[in-house]
């Protein structure tokens, strides 16, 4: 991560930045109201901000459909401090299988971690979780070596829908071999404390219940709204029929508003909800508002010669009508940004045992491929993607770190 503090520092504009939730906008009002959620407060805690424009770009929360006891008993993957809690709960259940006179079905239930949703998500954090053991763990804990065991749950008929089904095909045989199971056309019903309730369709249709007992449940089914986005998309008549967040036009504009963009998994713009997408909206609406200030400043910069123009006469006239000319062509040219358009490049994924599969996009055709070479391409492009020479410096040594001296397991 990179903190934003560290991105400010660096910029000419002022720019105030605020750690905090935005629990409402009003949408009337253009206010936005925040919170400051630390730990420690001050005599300050809640306050408003007004904007003339806004852009919303906070993404999305986990969807859980509503299904009993997944909230109460799940781990999930998108904010650090989800990633402490899974680490911290891999880390309770292998001591505590552990424990002196631990009965061998407890054991079982404790050291098997189930992985709920086979998207990018959670295939990468199988493949992953798998190599924690085989790096780590099974050297650290040999006790736990007969029971330790991944499952990936699935509800369609297989994994990654999004890669071509020889990529799909590889990712199987690979967690096979990692012994991995994936458990598809299974669908969670219920969670409680210690078990997971799945309803599986059988080759001939026919479904039936399983009881899963789980240690570790990490929940990766994918997005779903965020309260803050639902109530602004319900202040907004236009918006009644969009379901899935935010819907904009194609300058990411707010359809029903002329003053809020949307960029990311929180705005639908007919593209999936990635990274890949995210990033090419961000940098999309930083050319359309410096494109927009600079139009602010040659107007005003018109105006002014305009004014000038008819003060003066013979050659100044001329050379301030040159100037103002050379401004309308600039003011053209500036103008000129069309729409947002998405420029897919490929999709790429971590499968485990340092392998990875990748569909690219390049000169107009279509690469699919899998294994060694493809994960050596993948951390290449991660390292690309960092933000700063920083942060990838960190990464770097972090990958370092691990490989040298095993992974951090510190749990407070
Ligand atoms: P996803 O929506 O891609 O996959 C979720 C999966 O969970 C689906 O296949 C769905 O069938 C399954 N599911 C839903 N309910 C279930 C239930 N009750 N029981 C069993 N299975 C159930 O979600 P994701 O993997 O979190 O990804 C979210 C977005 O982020 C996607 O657009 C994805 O492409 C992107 N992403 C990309 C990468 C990458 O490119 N490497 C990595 C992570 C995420």
């Amino acid at each position: 991560m990179e903190p934003v503090r560290n991105i400010l520092r660096h910029k000419e504009a002022s720019v105030k930045y605020y750690e905090a939730e935005a629990t409402k906008i009003d949408y009337e009002k253009k206010v936005v109201y925040i919170n400051d959620d630390s730990e420690i407060k001050g005599d300050t805690s809640s306050t408003e901000v007004p904007f003339d424009m806004l852009v919303v770009g906070v993404g999305a929360e986990n969807a859980t459909f509503g299904i009993p006891g997944v909230r109460e008993h799940s781990c999930f993957l998108k904010e650090v401090g989800d990633a402490q809690a899974i680490r911290k709960r891999i880390m309770d259940c292998v001591e505590t299988a552990s424990f002196k006179d631990q009965s061998p079905e407890e054991r079982k239930r404790l050291l098997h971690m189930v992985v709920v949703g086979g998207g990018p998500t959670g295939v990468e954090f199988a493949g992953e979780l798998q190599d924690f053991f085989e790096q780590d763990l099974r050297k650290w804990v040999p006790d736990i070596i007969d029971d330790f065991h991944v499952t990936l749950v699935e509800a369609l008929p297989n994994v990654l829908p999004m890669f071509s089904k020889q990529l799909i095909d590889y990712t199987e045989s690979t967690f096979k071999e990692e012994s991995i199971t994936i458990r598809t056309k299974t669908m969670v019903k219920k969670v409680t404390d210690k078990t997971i309730e799945a309803e599986y369709t059988k080759p001939d249709g026919t479904k039936e219940l399983e009881t899963l007992p789980y240690g570790l449940l990490v929940w990766a089914t994918g997005n779903a709204l965020r309260p803050v986005v639902k109530d602004l998309m319900s202040q907004i008549p236009a918006q009644k029929d969009s379901r899935r967040g935010l819907a904009v036009n194609e300058y990411l504009v707010v359809n029903g508003t002329e003053n809020i963009w949307a960029v990311g998994d929180c705005a639908i713009a007919n593209y999936a909800p990635t990274a890949q997408v995210a990033s090419q909206e961000g940098a999309f609406l930083a050319r359309l508002f410096n494109s927009m200030a600079k139009t602010d400043t040659i107007n005003t910069e018109l105006s002014l010669l305009s004014e000038q123009q008819a003060k003066v006469s013979g050659d100044d006239r001329t050379a301030v009508f040159d100037s103002m000319k050379a401004l309308q062509r600039q003011l053209r040219r500036v103008k000129q940004i069309g729409p947002f358009e998405y420029s897919h490049q490929g999709s790429l994924a971590y499968i485990g045992s340092e392998k990875a599969v990748a569909d690219v996009s390049w000169l107009s055709g279509n690469f699919a491929s899998g294994g060694t070479m493809t994960y050596l391409f993948w951390r290449s492009a991660y390292l690309s993607m960092c933000f700063s020479t920083r942060n990838r410096i960190l990464v770097c040594v972090d990958w370092l770190k691990a490989k040298l001296f095993g992974r951090d397991v510190s749990r407070e």
